[in-house]
């Protein structure tokens, strides 16, 4: 009988545990449903519904180039797969694993109705597969990743289902033009098409390109100004490539920036293995701070509101800060130094409770992620399980030039061009023309936010 592949974050054909175990069975019902309920604050922010657009018309092409089809559907998942079970006369619903909370929740209601079969598809181990001597879940990100790579190699990635024959009637599907996931005036997408190609085949051909590239990855990943790190990123994300896929074909690259790498996709596996234990924590902190005293009340008025503007669209005085944020509201993507730097600058600098900033990320990035972000903004804002601490902050302008950002501001902040590699870091007053002074000097921001971390520890 038909089975039916539940699509979400796996949008590929290979290595797709549940598509190829699926097609082994019988006639493939691959569905996929936009459900802007369940997810609540984490429903798709713009520039994700973007790359979800292009994503998915690259799967219906390969779908439609094998006789087979995607059916869309819009609304709660649980009740549009039963639906669509029932048209075809499935019992069966292969689905790779995902642990956002609302898809954990969907998985728990669907195999009360249908038989659902789970594979873990899109991490390079899954989560729990490691645990600390007492079989408890590791916390921290340093032994996890140790206790990961005692367990490499990872799995094998399976290939393509050889053949995906089709059902004797295929049930209704939306049109993907008519969920209207791409924005119509302004266009505010078109840096974001201009730096991306999308879909499984493009995320291959930028693997390609890495695995010459990633020998560099150890000494220049941390160089904002040179395009020295994979941007897999949301390719990963969406699944259109697994972390598996990856692994295999660099692991003969014996050279540190392969190891480098390595630890980073670890990384990606990490965040996962937190938000399993506390599924709340891209919303919640984890540390048990006075939040009242440690942010800027956002009663006191418009200065907080002010504030977030300018740095929601690169307008701080701080040129890398801003760059940054440019380069994310253009491209959809930042590069990591910077969204380290940027982020710290909102929390520390202008103490602004960090869910503010991941809900300004998850609605610009492209790779936006329940775990990688809420686990980042954690990690930056010192709030999070792991120990670094709300003390330790990031001096931007030192920062930009120990990491050499001269020409990434030149890039998105054209203003300040002109400024030679000294004074673009930092700029004098007078040679700022239209670019603003800075919204607050750093040594007082420093102190100001030491002060409040005091107060809000007790
Ligand atoms: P590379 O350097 O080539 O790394 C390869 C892959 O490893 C990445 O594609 C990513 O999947 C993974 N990875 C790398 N660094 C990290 C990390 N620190 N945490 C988790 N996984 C990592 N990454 C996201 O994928 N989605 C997010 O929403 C996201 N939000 C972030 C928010 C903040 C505040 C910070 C500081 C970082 C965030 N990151 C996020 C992590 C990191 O910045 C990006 O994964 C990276 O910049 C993507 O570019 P790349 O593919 O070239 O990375």
């Amino acid at each position: 009988s038909p089975q039916i592949v539940w699509l979400r974050r796996d949008l590929r054909m290979a290595d797709n545990p549940a598509l190829y175990h699926a097609a082994s069975q019988g006639p493939v019902v691959a569905v996929y449903v936009l459900d802007d309920e369940a997810a609540g604050s984490h429903a798709y922010g713009g520039a994700s519904r973007w790359w979800l657009h292009h994503s998915l018309e690259s799967l219906l092409k390969s779908f439609g180039s094998r006789n087979a089809r995607i059916i869309l559907r819009r609304g709660d998942a649980v009740e549009e797969l039963a639906k669509v079970a029932k048209e075809v006369g499935a019992d069966t619903v292969h689905a790779n694993r995902h642990y956002e909370p609302w898809w954990r929740k969907a998985q728990g209601k669907l195999a009360e109705q249908l038989d659902l079969q789970l594979y873990d598809g899109n991490y390079l181990l899954p989560p729990g597969a490691v645990t600390t001597g007492s079989g408890d879940p590791y916390k921290i990100y340093t032994p996890f990743s140790k206790a990961v790579l005692e367990q490499f190699p990872p799995r094998d990635a399976l290939p393509e289902p050889e053949t995906l024959s089709s059902p004797g009637r295929w049930p209704e599907s939306d049109d993907l033009a008519e969920w209207n996931l791409l924005p119509t005036k302004p266009d505010w997408a078109t840096g974001i098409a201009d730096f991306w190609e999308v879909g499984e085949s493009a995320a291959h051909e930028r693997l390609d390109w890495w695995a010459e590239e990633v020998g560099d990855y150890d000494d220049g990943r941390n160089l904002p100004s040179s395009d020295i790190t994979s941007r897999l990123s949301p390719h990963l994300h969406w699944g259109e490539i697994s972390p598996v896929q990856i692994w295999h074909r660099l692991k003969d690259k014996r050279s540190q920036g392969w190891k480098t790498f390595e630890k980073e996709l670890i990384w990606r596996d990490y965040a996962q293995s937190v938000i399993c234990q506390f599924p709340a924590y891209p919303t919640e902190s984890y540390r048990d701070y006075d939040e009242r005293t440690l942010w800027r009340n956002p009663n006191a008025g418009h200065l907080i509101e002010e504030d977030l503007k300018a740095w929601q669209h690169g307008q701080t005085g701080y040129p890398i800060v801003d760059a940054g944020m440019r380069q994310l509201w253009q491209t959809g993507w930042m590069h990591n130094r910077v969204r380290m730097i940027a982020a710290s600058f909102l929390v520390k600098h202008l103490l602004i409770d960090w869910r503010h900033g991941e809900q300004w990320f998850w609605d610009c990035l492209v790779d936006a992620d329940y775990g990688n972000n809420g686990v980042n903004w954690q990690w930056i804002s010192g709030t999070g399980v792991d120990s670094n601490m709300f003390s330790r902050i990031m001096a931007p302008l030192s920062q930009s030039e120990k990491f050499d950002a001269a020409g990434y501001i030149r890039e998105y902040v054209p203003e300040l061009a002109d400024l030679s590699d000294d004074e673009i870091h930092d700029p004098p007053d007078e040679k700022r023309g239209d670019y603003p002074v800075k919204i607050i000097g750093h040594r007082e921001a420093r102190e100001r936010a030491l002060e409040a971390y005091r107060k809000a520890k007790g």
